[in-house]
Formats: C-alpha cells, structure tokens, sequence
C-alpha cells in the first residue's frame, strides 16, 4: 500500500519544502517534487493537499488519560482520539492512577488498554514513588528492564507490533505532586542515571504553597482566597538542578510557570546541567489579569452567560476552565516564559492535557485542578505567537515536535526512513474553539470562545490515517 500526500508545504530538517511525501510500508519512503509517474500509478493513492501545511505530529510529553482508575474522566480510546485529532502522533501519559503504574505488576492494566485501545502512539511515566506517596521508592531498575524486553519482542506479554501500539517507556514522574524528600529525589536520580534514564518532575512543595486555588495575586485578591505562592515550584527547581548535577542524571522539569524557574534553569543549563524543561500554553497566552477579566464578566452576566465578542459565542462552561496546577501567574511570568522560549531556555511545550467531568468541574475554582488542551493547544499558538510575530511557525514546530522528540528519545521527523507519523493542517481556517466538538470527554479549557486560525485536517501514525 503506498500512499502520496501531494503539493504540500512539508516541514522537513528544519523548514518547509514544498513537496510530495511517499508513504509505503509506514515509512517515508520518498520527498520529491515529480509525482507525475507515481501520480499515474493504480497502486498509488494520491491525496491532493495542495495549500495546506504537513507537520511532523506533535509530541505531547505531558497527558493525563486516567485509565485505569478514573474512566469517567477519560481513557485511552478517547484521550488518544483527542490527540489524533489536534495532529499529536505520541503523548506520554501521567502516572496520577489507580493502581498507580509503580511496578510492572500495577502498569499491566494501562498496557494492555493502550495495546488494545490507542490510536497514537501512547508512551506511559512509570512512578518515582510508590502510590505517589513520597514514602518509598520504585523498583526503577526492574520496570526499565521489562519495557527493554517488551521493545526487543522478547517478552509474550503484548505482541510487538510497528503500529500504534509499540509501546515503550516515557521516563519516571510523580506528577500531580512534588517529591517533597530531597533524599528521596537524590537516590532515584541516581538508580535513574545509572539506567540512562530521565526523571519529569512535578515541582511543588506543599509546606511553602501558602495558599490554594489561584496564584498568589491580584486575582486571589479579588476572590479572597491566599494564593499559591511561586516559591513553592522553584524552590523545588533549584533543589532538583543541584540533585541532577550531583548525579547526572537526565532531568525534565514539568509545566514551568514562574519567572523564577525560568532564570534557575537558564543558569543550570550555562553551567552544563542535563535538564530540560516544558511550560504550557495558557501559561505563554494568558496571566491572572485576564483571568480576573474573566471572572468579573461572568458575575456581570449571571446566569446568562458571558457572550464572547468572536462571532457571538455564548461560553457554556464555567470557571474551572481557568483552574490547573501550577495556576496561571502573573504578566511578569507569562513575558519570562516568552523570552524562555525565544533563547530556548523552555524547550518545549506540553498540554497538560487534564480531563475532568463536568460535575467535577462546575465547582468553579473550588474544583479539581486540570483543564484540557490536545484539541485546540496548536491552534492558539499558532494564532497566539505566530500569527502576532512573536515566533516564527518553524520555532512552533520546533517546541512541540521536534525538541520534545529528542529528549526523550523518540524517532521522529519527515525525513526519509522514518516513520510516517505526522499530521496535516489548514493553517487559512478560522473558527472559534468550541469544546463541543472536542473527542477528549473533558470540556474544560481557558481557550473556549477564542477565535483561532489553524484547522487540523488529518492525522498520520505510521502511514495509516487515524484522523
Ligand atoms: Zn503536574
């Protein structure tokens, strides 16, 4: 089965190539500007894309897909469709479930629901604790040798296949919650870098939060809440730098939010230290002014409703769609993170991709922190940053493909060779976000009502269309 992906602007080494991709077998098989004998090829199936942009798919280090354990949120099937859908071919998948993948025996379950159900390719974190409790550590050395035998097929547990369901290892992570011993984080670094492996931290201490909700700012104000403080992630950052120094081992921070961070790992990087780090979208696009907008026009409008000014869209969800951890900091935060992603100090960005239902969420801050993002986070960055000059589409590509699939070890890119995972997109198409539409059973995003460019059309894992 061939397939030719025809006269599209191609991102290929590094910029875009008006050209034509071959896929045959799940691979690149040829980039090349005359497809007038494969055009004429019965066997061939052309797909004309002519005006649209081909991406290699985005690489989401950071989702969480609750199964097992919280399938009312969401699961493998529609979690991965959610993906397909906004043009991810691999996401990496939280270990906050229940049983809590913290030994080969408690990560069957979300093996097999990836082998069985996944339509990209769905890597998961195993724990740096057992239960994410901060009290004991896992058997790093045993969950890193079962995915060795599960990626060399020498294991009968999961069929190994080339297709979506080739399963490997994303990394070690408590995220959700911070590992608060510092003891603890020395010795699980250290058994991590001795397997070459990498740690994603959540950097949170709770004894310094000093408070809860919002951030500690002129929006916590308003509500009478004390805020969290920004502390409470870099204080852990700059414990973690000194860990991953003394160690070496291969440390990815988490959902960056603050100025501070930002500056601690642009100094720990100059100085040599192996870490890399992620921030979010509704981190670079908004601050807890615009949130603080938002609330006050929801109390204006009441119960009818806030009607946005893009093409008269009437918001359906409440403000829980402004609620995650960390929460949205202040403008100084938000210019820091820009300026990070500009000199590559923020190397990448990740959804956070984190479902709730929607009784869960109508609580309003009071609720469950999380909001959802693999269906719309392309969208409002290209609409966000590139469309205003901010970074160029190729820098974009950069933070949410590329960057991402080489510090974790994915093989990626259009070139070829390598497999076809990749993702088409109408980057003319304007819309306004509607969750409805979305496949993920979350609903709530901060981005609902905003006015985007940027439609994703198809979706490739290994040559196959799943979207
Ligand atoms: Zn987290």
């Amino acid at each position: 089965m061939k397939t030719l992906l025809s006269n599209a602007k191609v991102f290929t080494h590094g910029s875009f190539l008006e050209t034509n991709v071959l896929i045959e077998d799940g691979v690149v098989f040829s980039l090349s500007d005359s497809i007038d004998v494969l055009a004429a090829d019965p066997s061939v199936s052309v797909i004309d894309y002519s005006g649209k942009y081909i991406f290699p798919g985005f690489v989401d280090v950071h989702v969480h897909f609750r199964e097992p354990g919280f399938l009312y949120k969401e699961d493998i099937a529609t979690g991965s469709r959610a993906a397909a859908r906004g043009g991810y071919t691999h996401v990496f998948t939280m270990p906050n479930l229940n049983p809590v993948p913290d030994s080969i025996e408690n990560m069957n379950e979300e093996l097999k629901a990836i082998h069985e159900k996944a339509c990209v390719k769905v890597y998961p974190y195993a724990s740096i604790t057992k239960g994410e409790k901060g009290e004991e550590l896992v058997d790093f050395e045993e969950i890193a040798e079962y995915f060795e035998l599960l990626d060399d097929g020498r294991t009968e547990d999961f069929e190994k296949k080339t297709s979506a369901s080739a399963i490997k290892l994303a990394g070690f992570s408590d995220d959700g919650t911070g590992v608060e011993d510092g003891a603890y984080m020395e010795e699980a670094m250290t058994r991590v870098a001795a397997l070459g492996g990498i740690i994603s931290a959540h950097c949170e201490i709770k004894s310094i939060l000093g408070g809860k909700n919002v951030h500690d700012g002129v929006l916590a104000k308003e509500l009478g809440y004390k805020g969290i403080s920004s502390e409470s992630e870099w204080k852990m950052v700059e414990r973690d730098i000194a860990l991953s120094k003394e160690t070496g081992c291969r440390y990815h921070v988490c959902h960056v939010s603050t100025k501070e961070s930002v500056e601690l790992i642009r100094k720990a990087k100059k100085e040599g230290v192996d870490i890399t780090c992620e921030t979010g979208p509704h981190y670079l696009l908004l601050n807890d002014e615009d949130v603080l907008a938002e609330v006050l026009k929801a109390k204006q409008a009441g119960t009818e409703g806030v009607i946005t000014g893009t093409d008269g869209y009437k918001i359906k969800y409440g403000l829980g769609r402004f609620k995650m951890n960390p929460p949205i900091r202040s403008e100084e935060d938000r210019k820091a993170l820009i300026e990070g992603i500009k000199d590559g100090t923020v190397d990448m960005i990740a959804t956070d991709h984190a479902p709730h239902s929607l009784e869960e969420k109508s609580k309003g801050f009071d609720g469950p922190m999380g909001v959802v993002g693999l269906e719309c986070t392309f969208p409002v960055l290209y609409t966000g940053l590139v469309k205003t000059g901010v970074i160029t589409l190729e820098k974009l590509i950069d933070l949410m493909s590329i960057k991402p699939s080489e510090r974790f070890d994915v093989e990626h890119g259009i070139e070829v060779g390598a497999p076809a995972d990749l993702t088409v997109y109408d980057l003319d198409e304007e819309y306004v976000i509607d969750p409805d539409t979305f496949a993920t059973k979350g609903r709530f995003t901060p981005f609902e009502g905003r006015k985007v460019f940027g439609r994703c059309i198809a979706t490739y894992v290994d040559g196959k269309p799943v979207f």
